[in-house]
């Protein structure tokens, strides 16, 4: 499945000049967001599989995934501002 198509047209429908400009700091940013939410999911996943005594560090672990997409969440908005991209 590829997501990213949903999101094309979500920018196509904001305006279509969007759509043809790249900005390799953005396409950066985007992809570690990614990768950040795919190790966030990752590790709640792996919740089911902690028992007792190992649940609250994974918890902790998840915690911190979600954490780090926060931040990722916040430079991309930073970076809209600064770029207007
Ligand atoms: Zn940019």
């Amino acid at each position: 499945m590829r997501p990213s198509h949903h999101c094309l047209e979500e920018r196509s429908a904001a305006g279509a000049s969007e759509l043809t400009m790249t900005c390799p700091e953005r396409e950066q940013l985007l992809q570690a967001y990614h990768q950040a939410v795919s190790a966030y999911a990752n590790a709640v996943s792996e919740l089911k599989y902690a028992n007792r005594d190992q649940f609250p560090r994974q918890f902790a672990l998840a915690d911190a995934a979600r954490q780090k997409c926060d931040r990722l969440r916040e430079k991309i908005d930073q970076h809209r501002v600064t770029h207007g991209c």
